[in-house]
């Protein structure tokens, strides 16, 4: 049962208990129901108290049930809410910890509320794409007050019900309890103290009027439009709330059924739903049962205090692990600990971090020249130089030093994760640890499993990642792993773009108006041009076959290496990250497309886009079959985290998912026929193909 009845006294209690958050599923939906019909039934009762076993009242709608025919079936949110409203005995909603969504929805629908201090209380639905849809979007502004409502439902973010209790005039809460510890005991008393009074009330009686309604609609409509430019969602929140204030209830709810309705078809609302639950399957590994044991990390050591190395420390440290950091030299040492405190300090002097804070961790960095100090770290991750034989010198020493059981990662972004184990005489126990850059900042994690890997050690790494709020992705070992592997092919089409006639900017506006962070130059400034120029070079060498443009080559050789050397396909500001457009560089293209012979053609917006987004997902479709990735949904995730792709997309595969694999498929043969580019590259994929074929999606 995932709710529970039972009577005290005179009281009625209804336990939602459906782990972990009491989401509203049809079973617990059910045992809302049933157990209002026993209330009701028993003449013994007489008032009714609904609230939450464990860590929530409710999160509301239950995510297994997410876009499932279940989630509409009778009884749903709305039929539940309506047995509230036409209870004939008083029902009272005993909040605590979270409520959220549709859970605070089924709160609106009793007749009391009191909540503990400390509840976060919020209406998420807009992160989603939608809005409240049962009735949220009438009641709160009703029990709260326009403005607050409409912020609140706007936002998505929660808010604590201390602070909603002081709003003056509300309604929301009858009582805020002393404590999450009296709730129970308090929520029985208040029950006992309201129950003869009549008539009872409902929010959806409440006088809702805004006293400059049409100007503060106005505004916020015109605030939301230009917050929320890729998404329909929030300026819809705003038409709903308004309804509430100038419609009568009944109609106001008709309105927010349609307007849910509407938004529930939107492209933006399917892929950011795709990417929530996207999100939550990366963190399962199919093999890998939810409860296996895993290793305990009370502390970890880091080997490089480079770009890399200090950003991983700071990840550990911000989750109070302690963090002893291992160099070749002392000086190195300083120089990344120095970075380290600078990195804080920024953050106390925008006042994101308190002083005291800092100070704590600062506590937890030790540094040392010496492997033998490491001994007693459970685990250790290595981030020095990208070079094969450095890699060997350094697992052997940690082979030697680290305890047994201890966890042996790698951070390379290139190597062979098995060839690193085989340096071990422990092979399961080591790992990969694809940070990306600025590796305190990004929130990707490609965790690569080696051919070895034991399966505690994922288990540990994929729980240890949310420990310190990474989103962790599992890739097999393969150059690149899953997302430098793709961004090749994006950027090889960006090197064949500028030879047929586009300048950097003009694919950079195309790709930033499709949605990404930074289009592909950008990025490449960003990230240091050196990097992917020293993956050409060996590709020269590997697969003397591949055909690249050479233009990133001839702006590496003029040292233009991006924002790291103040110069690059832009110039650079010494302190600011602003792209400047050089003339030099659009001139050193189209001398090099003389010399090719290449008379330049105006290329569209669009074709800009579908060549560089498809060629991710033709890749992709590689790298599914290869089994380097579990699910379309998993690289989605790393596009989203690591590369700035737009959420409201849904990943590379969810919008050629939109687009319809069909038209991908066509999209394909029409580059393949461009001289200028790689035929072969564009042979579609066998899984792509076949999915196109049957007329079916990745997702
Ligand atoms: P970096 O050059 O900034 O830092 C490497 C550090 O390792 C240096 O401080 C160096 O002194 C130290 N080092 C070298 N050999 C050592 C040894 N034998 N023992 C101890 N310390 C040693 O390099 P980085 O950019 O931080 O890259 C480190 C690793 O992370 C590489 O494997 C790289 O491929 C990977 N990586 C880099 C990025 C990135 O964007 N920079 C992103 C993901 C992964």
């Amino acid at each position: 049962m995932t709710a529970q009845y039972h009577v005290q006294g005179e009281i009625a209690v209804i336990t939602l208990n459906n782990p972990p958050v009491n989401g509203l599923g049809l079973s617990t939906r059910r045992a809302i129901t049933d157990g209002m019909a026993q209330a009701l039934a028993d003449a013994v009762v007489k008032a009714v108290v609904i609230t939450g076993a464990g860590k929530a009242f409710s999160g509301g709608a239950d995510i297994k049930e997410f876009g499932s025919p279940q989630a509409m079936q009778e009884p749903n949110l709305h039929s539940v809410i309506a047995v509230l409203e036409a209870s004939s005995k008083p029902v009272i909603a005993a909040i605590h910890t979270v409520v959220m969504g549709g859970g605070l929805e089924l709160a609106l629908g009793c007749h009391y509320r009191i909540a503990a201090p400390g509840t976060s209380v919020a209406l998420p639905e807009v992160k989603l794409g939608l809005l409240p849809g049962a009735g949220g979007t009438q009641r709160l502004p009703r029990a709260l007050g326009v403005e607050p409502a409409l912020n609140m439902i706007v936002s998505g973010e929660p808010i604590k019900a201390e602070l909603l209790a002081s709003v003056p005039g509300h309604k929301l809460f009858d009582a805020l309890s002393a404590s999450a510890d009296t709730l129970a005991e308090e929520a029985l008393q208040f029950a006992h103290s309201v129950a003869d009074v009549r008539p009872l009330p409902l929010v959806r009686d409440l006088r809702c009027k805004h006293p400059q309604g049409d100007a503060y609609f106005q505004f916020a409509g015109n605030m939301v439009k230009g917050m929320g430019k890729n998404f329909p969602a929030p300026a819809v929140c705003v038409d709903a709330v308004e309804a509430a204030t100038t419609k009568k209830f009944a109609d106001g709810m008709a309105l927010e059924r349609d307007l849910f309705a509407r938004l529930m078809e939107t492209a933006e609302s399917r892929s950011l739903r795709h990417l929530f639950l996207a999100e939550r399957a990366a963190s399962k590994i199919a093999d890998i049962p939810a409860d296996t044991p895993l290793r305990a990390i009370a502390s970890v050591a880091v080997i490089g205090a480079g770009t890399m190395g200090g950003g991983i420390a700071m990840n550990f440290l911000n989750a109070g692990i302690p963090v002893t950091m291992l160099e070749m030299k002392q000086e190195a040492l300083d120089r990344g600990v120095a970075t380290i405190r600078k990195n804080y300090e920024a953050q106390v002097a925008k006042k994101k971090l308190k002083p005291a804070v800092y100070d704590q961790r600062m506590a937890l960095l030790s540094t040392t020249l010496r492997y033998d100090d490491l001994a007693a770290a459970d685990m250790v991750i290595e981030a020095v130089f990208e070079d094969l034989g450095v890699k060997e010198t350094v697992f052997k020493e940690l082979d030697r030093v680290m305890k047994p059981g201890a966890i042996l990662a790698s951070n390379t972004s290139t190597l062979d994760v098995n060839t690193i184990a085989s340096f071990t005489q422990r092979p399961s126990d080591v790992v990969g640890l694809h940070f990306f850059s600025p590796a305190n900042v990004m929130k990707l994690l490609e965790v690569v499993r080696g051919e070895k890997t034991a399966k505690d050690v994922m288990a540990t790494v994929m729980a240890l990642a949310k420990k310190i709020k990474k989103t962790a992705v599992v890739s097999g070992v393969c150059d690149g792993f899953i997302g430098n592997r793709m961004i090749e092919q994006y950027g090889r089409q960006g090197g064949f773009l500028l030879d047929e006639g586009c300048t950097p900017a003009q694919v950079d506006k195309a790709m930033e108006k499709f949605g990404m962070a930074m289009g592909p130059f950008r990025m490449g400034d960003l990230a240091g041009n050196d990097i992917g120029w020293a993956i050409r070079k060996r590709r020269y060498f590997e697969q003397p076959h591949m055909k690249y443009s050479k233009t990133a080559d001839l702006l590496c050789e003029q040292g233009r290496f991006g924002q790291k050397t103040g110069a690059g396909w832009y110039d650079y500001v010494p302190g600011k990250r602003d792209a400047i457009p050089n003339a030099d560089v659009v001139a050193m293209i189209e001398a090099h497309r003389k010399t090719l012979g290449i008379t330049p053609r105006k290329i569209s917006d669009e074709e800009i886009v579908q060549r560089l987004v498809f060629s991710l997902v033709n890749e992709a479709a590689h790298i599914l079959v290869e089994g380097i990735a579990a699910k379309a949904g998993d690289i989605d995730i790393v596009y989203l985290y690591g590369y700035g792709f737009p959420a409201h997309r849904g990943g590379p595969m969810n919008y050629a998912d939109e687009v319809g694999l069909f038209n991908v498929v066509q999209a394909m043969h029409r580059f393949a026929q461009n001289p200028l580019d790689d035929a072969q590259f564009w042979q579609p994929a066998p899984l792509l193909a076949r999915l196109a074929a049957e007329g079916r999606t990745f997702n």
